[in-house]
């Protein structure tokens, strides 16, 4: 679990940061069959705290899909990347934002970002070629 804690940012007057890390994605968020992730997801973060403890996460993900092409089951293997972008507000979301209390949990905002970023299919370089 990757947080950033407002409050502590706060009080020392740290308003905006970037944040890289390196997290395993949960594979039940992958529902193309024979494929799996290789490895970790990489993060890249940029965040800032606005006047009214509203906070703006931006960045992009990037992860490989690996298995067997959805169309001719050979071998395949892609990078993904995707898109963050993420306004945490307190107390409480409103379905548009992300509600935290004094310290943001980013789970949440990783696992839409990265089921909006998983591809449909994987295709081999060849099915890819014919498409
Ligand atoms: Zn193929």
């Amino acid at each position: 679990m990757t947080v950033i804690d407002v409050r502590s940012l706060v009080a020392k007057k740290i308003y905006r940061g970037e944040l890289a890390f390196e997290y395993v994605p949960e594979e039940g968020l992958n529902d193309i069959p024979y494929v799996k992730f290789s490895g970790p997801v990489s993060v890249k973060l940029h965040y800032e705290i606005f006047e009214d403890d509203s906070v703006e996460v931006k960045g992009s993900i990037a992860f490989t899909l690996t298995g067997a092409c959805s169309r001719c089951l050979e071998p395949a293997e892609e990078r993904f990347t995707g898109e963050v972008d993420g306004l945490f507000v307190t107390p409480e979301g409103d379905g548009e934002t992300y509600g935290y209390q004094n310290v943001i949990c980013l789970d949440e905002l990783l696992r839409d970002a990265l089921l909006f970023a998983l591809p449909p299919r994987l295709l081999c370089e060849r099915c890819a070629i014919d498409e």
